[in-house]
């Protein structure tokens, strides 16, 4: 699966930082992550974009702890780039499309964090 399909599922429908047409020399982690698990067959692909944006997913406190410790963590854009887990990010900003899928994967009990572990790492 090439970038250009995780562009359609992820950052078109999800993501709030994506340009159309703008080219990014790299994804964030949070989409590597969810392209990996699809590649894996870790849950059932009908499930992508079907389901509606909605904070509630991401903001749940356990799903957030161990999306940042397993996810989050090992992102290159953490520690500059990412305005939404910056030290005081504005309110209404929004995780990246990647993060987003993954939360509303997680509250709607598709994938748990066992799924989550090591998943952006070659088998
Ligand atoms: S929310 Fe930020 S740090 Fe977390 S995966 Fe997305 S871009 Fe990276």
């Amino acid at each position: 699966m090439t970038k250009t399909d995780f562009i359609d599922y992820i950052c078109r429908p999800y993501c709030m930082f994506f340009k159309e047409g703008e080219k990014e020399e790299m994804a964030c982690l949070g989409a590597r992550v969810a392209e990996a698990l699809v590649e894996k067959s870790c849950f059932d692909t009908l499930a992508l974009g079907v389901y509606e944006k909605d904070a509630v997913a991401w903001l749940n406190p356990k799903h957030d702890e161990i999306l940042f410790q397993q996810v989050c963590h090992g992102c290159e854009f953490l520690s500059e780039d990412c305005e939404y887990r910056s030290e005081g990010p504005p309110e209404d900003t929004e995780p990246c499309g990647g993060l987003i899928l993954l939360a509303l994967l997680m509250a709607n009990e598709i994938i748990d964090h066992t799924v989550l572990k090591g998943a952006h790492e070659p088998d």
